[in-house]
């Protein structure tokens, strides 16, 4: 036997493994291969992974026998290493596997595995004369079968490396992969017009002139077409054509039936655009925020990080503008990260003007091809992604020359990712990703998190001020309405106090529009028996069902559990059920009652599920073919609406009361932040805020907009009762069937912790809800302060966790981390 020197490769897989897996070269590929690449390799008895190929060496496994993978995949890297560095650090800060981030940040089109299901797109996307011979047997199959399996590929073809070949249909359109059957985002379409091509040339052009001499209004609009397309050279908007050349819909209309324009439907951030058709250096910032573009500036000459605090319309959007242009011109490549797919939309429309075809966007409800293009572009560090906008997954896109991040509402809960793993909170994972760019990141809110501020003014980040709204315009009169005393002067009409009533109808009246929010969908969150007491509950889980009127129903909004609504108690039989509480459903109905002539919507989780229903909303409330909008916190977002006069908070105490530590923050936050939607064009807005407390501390700083005095109240609070950013903490949930099992796990889990930890450890306690879809729940606190060495109180949790898992009885009890939990 000769011995050969061997070649070997650590493999990340996209699963939940501790460790990576190595597998052998031949002499051939491992001079072929680089860190950065994909890997087609075998797993377990019969699976096949795509893998990320991370260190060559030439060591073998010792537990194991390393085989040889399947297949080299790229013939570059498709992830860079300051990428890897940022999603080992991801990995190792929020207690993950690097297979769990890998699995999350690579579009999925780019790790097919057996298991992946594929399904036909347009099979006819491709004529069979240019389809290889095992493309051909792949497209016939599906011609008879619904889906196929990638294993079911390497049957048909009997060939085990098929993975190429099923990502080329993909992207040739023939095949798509399952999820995106469940795509819920539409992105919004917009309708153009242009000149029909037949009338292109001087002469047919001429004759139609003439042809319209008798024509006046359509022939204004066409010389208007003209003198609009010849500046602008972009595809015509319908409803800026109309506005602008100062003719009636019905004139279009007439052009467009007598084919003298034709339209087309475009994606919104598709279109094409001219590269800065206008300039952001023509832009003029009044001085509050010519300050705050100064002070960003200055502050980035010493820290990486700044944050800007700028009310709700001050413009902090334009600052943003000044900052990317200067990258832009540099050539360097932005990240602008937005809390909601939904409010992207918007932002597209804003970039592209400034900064054309350069902005690209990327998020987790593009279809796999679009991600892929992007995820491509980035990575070539091309002329089409220099400004990428984004929800939280942008962040993984291999990023060639990154200059600034941009978090807007820094603030947002939905930065932080729950389920599944990686639980990262994305404002602090773009930190530590500007810091390996030596980029810059700006944080933007108008009601900056506690620990943002915190470290502002700290001195850790720069701190950057707008403290009043753009031209002029105050920001909303704040109007506090005590219900203990409306009540008690019978002053209410429902869930309505006369004030809020009599000032919804005057809004209406003067033609502006009103938004109500109140944090519950359904008609009532609690269904009681007035005999004996008893609150109907869900079977799966331990929280109360709301009672939903437009469908009768009891309905469970942890698991979807739902039912027929109950006659009469299912404890005690006496037909006494009464419903606690109230949700944006009932205000409906209530208004609906009041005001039967206005136009009312709501918008909740509801109503939005549809493909369209989140815009057709957004879009019939901006076009004010609506009175009023009711909804939850999803009105509370960063939404631009020019004609709200009203904000109506319905209930401030439900949001106050909430057993949380954050909670205080984030009433605070929801109703500023509601509130800034008044009032946002030309005249100030006004917002009642109804509640039992109008002392309440949160309450008083709200209406005055002291967001400081809020903050340092909260300091306060949380360094007395060691919250963060006092210290820092760390969640474990572990969850199981059998209640028994899981204490004692738990209990186990603890005294370990208690054990081996030099720092405080809470619990185990219940948490909130005990118990969600079936499974039990108990949580494990961790707290510390930041003096401690937090990588190796990581460590040592871990090791616990191991012994844990080495326990047989508590083997199928889940531990989930959720470090810096929300
Ligand atoms: P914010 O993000 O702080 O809520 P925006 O950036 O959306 O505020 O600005 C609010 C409105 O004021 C927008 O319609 C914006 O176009 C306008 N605006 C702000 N600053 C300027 C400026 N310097 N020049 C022109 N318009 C501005
Ligand atoms: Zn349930």
């Amino acid at each position: 036997m000769t011995v050969e020197t061997s070649f070997y490769i650590d493999v990340i897989l996209p699963i939940p493994l501790e460790r990576m897996f190595t597998y052998t070269l031949s002499a051939p590929e491992s001079h072929l291969i680089a860190p950065g690449m994909r890997v087609a390799v075998p797993f377990g008895k019969s699976k096949v992974y795509t893998g990320i190929a991370y260190r060559l060496h030439n060591t073998p496994p010792v537990a194991y026998e390393a085989k040889p993978i399947q297949q080299v995949l790229d013939e570059a890297p498709i992830l860079k290493a300051t990428q890897l560095a940022h999603w080992q650090w991801i990995a190792n800060y929020y207690m993950c596997t690097l297979g769990e981030v890998v699995r999350s940040g690579v579009p999925s089109a780019l790790l097919l595995e057996s298991e992946t299901l594929i399904l036909p797109d347009r099979l006819d996307a491709v004529p069979d004369t240019e389809l290889s011979d095992d493309g051909f047997l792949v497209i016939e199959a599906l011609h008879h079968q619904a889906s196929l399996r990638i294993k079911d590929v390497m049957d048909i073809t009997g060939k085990k490396k098929v993975l190429p070949l099923v990502q080329q249909l993909v992207a040739q359109g023939l095949l798509r992969l399952q999820e995106e059957v469940q795509e819920k985002y539409r992105p919004k379409t917009e309708k153009y017009i242009r000149l029909h091509p037949y009338y292109q040339g001087e002469e047919a052009l001429q004759a139609l002139l003439e042809n319209l001499e008798r024509a006046p209004q359509q022939r204004k609009a066409l010389l208007h077409y003209f003198s609009e397309y010849a500046q602008q050279g972009k595809p015509l908007k319908i409803k800026d054509f109309e506005q602008k050349s100062g003719v009636s819909m019905a004139v279009v209309r007439a052009l467009i039936k007598k084919e003298i324009f034709e339209t087309t439907t475009l994606q919104a951030d598709r279109i094409i655009y001219q590269a800065g058709e206008e300039s952001v250096a023509a832009l003029t910032l009044n001085t509050s925020q010519t300050k705050a573009l100064n002070d960003i500036q200055n502050s980035f000459l010493y820290k990486s990080v700044c944050l800007l605090h700028g009310v709700t319309g001050s413009g902090k959007t334009v600052v943003y503008l000044k900052l990317i242009q200067e990258v832009f011109e540099r050539g360097g490549q932005v990240l602008y990260l937005l809390p909601e797919i939904a409010l992207t939309a918007q932002l597209i429309h804003r970039l592209k003007v400034y900064f054309g075809n350069a902005v690209a966007v990327y998020h987790s409800k593009y279809s796999q091809n679009e991600r892929v293009e992007v995820w491509n572009n980035v990575l070539a560090g091309n002329d089409s992604a220099k400004v990428i906008i984004g929800a939280r997954s942008a962040l993984f896109l291999p990023f060639a020359d990154l200059k600034l991040i941009i978090v807007d509402e820094e603030h947002e809960q939905s930065f932080k990712k729950f389920d599944p793993a990686p639980r990262y909170h994305a404002r602090d994972a773009a930190i530590y990703l500007a810091h390996l760019h030596e980029a810059k990141c700006l944080l933007g809110s108008a009601t900056p998190s506690i620990e943002s501020f915190d470290n502002a003014q700290k001195g850790k980040y720069g701190l950057a001020t707008l403290p009043k709204r753009y031209g002029e315009v105050l920001l909303p009169e704040i109007v506090l309405v005590d219900l203990k005393e409306a009540y008690r002067k019978k002053r209410m009409k429902g869930h309505f106090s006369e004030l809020l009533l009599n000032t919804i109808k005057t809004t209406i009246e003067q033609r502006e529009q009103v938004i109500l929010f109140q944090n519950r969908r359904g008609f009532a969150p609690v269904l009681e028996c007035t005999t004996c007491g008893h609150v109907v509950q869900c079977p799966n889980c331990d929280v109360s069902l709301t009672y939903h009127h437009g469908k009768r129903q009891l309905r469970c909004h942890y698991c979807g559990y739902h039912t027929p609504m109950l006659q009469s108690c299912p404890a005690c039989g006496n037909s006494t059920l009464d419903t606690k509480g109230f949700g944006t459903e009932q205000l409906q109905e209530e208004i609906l009652e009041l005001l039967p002539s206005a136009r009312v919507a709501r918008m909740d989780l509801d109503t939005t599920r549809g493909k369209y229903a989140y815009n057709r909303l957004i879009s019939a409330f901006e076009a004010q073919e609506l009175d009023i909008l009711i909804g939850t916190q999803m009105v509370t977002k960063g939404l631009d609406f020019k004609n709200v006069g009203l904000v109506g908070i319905m209930n401030a105490d439900a949001l106050l009361n909430f057993p949380d530590y954050r909670a205080h923050e984030r009433s605070f936050q929801l109703m500023v932040q509601v509130a800034g939607r008044a009032g946002r064009a030309h005249k100030q807005g006004q917002v009642l805020i109804q509640t039992y407390n109008p002392h309440h501390p949160v309450v008083q700083h709200v209406s005055d907009y002291r967001y400081k005095a809020f903050f340092e109240e909260q300091t306060v609070e949380r360094q007395q009762f060691k919250y963060p950013p006092e210290i820092r903490m760390i969640k474990i949930t572990l969850k199981h069937k059998d209640f028994n099992t899981l204490t004692e796990a738990s209990d186990w889990f603890s005294a370990s912790l208690k054990n081996v930890l030099t720092v405080k450890v809470l619990g185990p306690e219940a948490p909130l809800i005990p118990r969600i879809r079936n499974q039990y729940l108990m949580t494990i606190l961790i707290k510390l302060p930041h003096s401690k060495k937090v990588s190796q109180l990581k460590k040592d949790i871990k090791r616990v966790q191991r012994s844990f898992d080495s326990i047989g009885k508590y083997r199928r009890v889940r531990v989930v981390y959720d470090v810096d939990h929300i």
